[in-house]
């Protein structure tokens, strides 16, 4: 079944008034396969179709990162996890949106006393953004959020994403995913207050959601570790040993609810600037 189906059910129920608004309501409840918003496992034909037909409106391109998250989560735990919300927003939306390849190398120099982590430079990094907005914009598309899940992103993004938008005449803007959740949202959800950290409450909470096969609980054992680590950085050290033990107040209903709540609100952001 295809896209027009559905719009035609839209349409039946009297919600498709405005045939653009129509275009962006929710697909709620109707299945679609979580393959078509991924522009990578996409062939040519259907993307060319999409952009050529007015029916993909927006691109998503997630920014993560390959570094290390304590003892107990995957390197690749940032990239997962803002490629997942990314592509749960688009499938919200769809067919008007739809995710680029992530960038799933960061700025983590922070990190590389820590075994394991890959960094890029600054420049390299958004150069590499860059690109693929460019990329982009020459197969016709005009708009463009840059979702961020790495911490060490965010204000080289904040920086430079509205030169590349003047340089590239589109629309490009940026935000990290955890920008959905406001003080209050943190304070009802996370027990200790905190939300990104890093490989603590609110991470492991999110990979128990969303990816549990990358969990290593033994890791969260941190006393048996700390031993074996050699982290030059005291306050570093202190503040991982503080993660890996609020670590231990993650659930599965802990990542579930706040994966919906920043689902939501990158639909809602992108449904901004789909029409603006
Ligand atoms: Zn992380």
């Amino acid at each position: 079944m295809t896209h027009p189906t559905r719009r035609a059910i839209f349409g039946s129920l009297g919600m498709g008034l405005n045939a653009f608004a129509a275009d962006l309501a929710p697909a709620g409840n109707t299945y679609v396969d979580p393959r078509k918003v991924l522009l990578w496992e996409s062939t040519r034909k259907e993307f060319r179709e999409a952009i050529e037909g007015g029916a993909l409106k927006a691109l998503i391109v997630p920014t993560g990162s390959t570094e290390q998250h304590n003892e107990h989560l995957a390197m690749i735990n940032d990239t997962a996890s803002v490629t997942l919300v990314a592509q749960q927003a688009a499938l919200l939306l769809y067919p008007a949106v739809m995710v680029a390849t992530p960038v799933s190398v960061g700025i983590s120099p922070h990190w590389m006393d820590r075994k394991g982590t890959l960094s890029l430079k600054k420049e390299t990094f958004l150069a590499v953004v860059f690109d693929i907005c460019e990329s982009l914009r020459a197969h016709g598309v005009k708009r463009i959020l840059v979702l961020n899940g790495h911490g060490g992103n965010v204000a080289p993004l904040r920086e430079s994403v509205p030169e590349f938008a003047r340089k590239l005449g589109i629309r490009i803007e940026t935000n990290s995913y955890w920008d959905a959740y406001t003080p209050e949202i943190i304070k009802r959800h996370m027990q200790s207050g905190k939300a990104p950290g890093h490989a603590g409450e609110f991470e492991t909470s999110f990979a128990m959601a969303a990816f549990p096969e990358r969990i290593h609980w033994e890791g969260v054992d941190y006393a048996r570790i700390k031993p074996l680590l050699h982290i030059n950085d005291p306050a570093s050290a202190a503040q991982e040993e503080e993660f890996a033990r609020e670590a231990k107040l993650a659930s599965t209903a802990k990542g579930e609810a706040m994966i919906g709540i920043a689902v939501k609100w990158t639909a809602e952001r992108l449904r901004q600037l789909i029409l603006a």
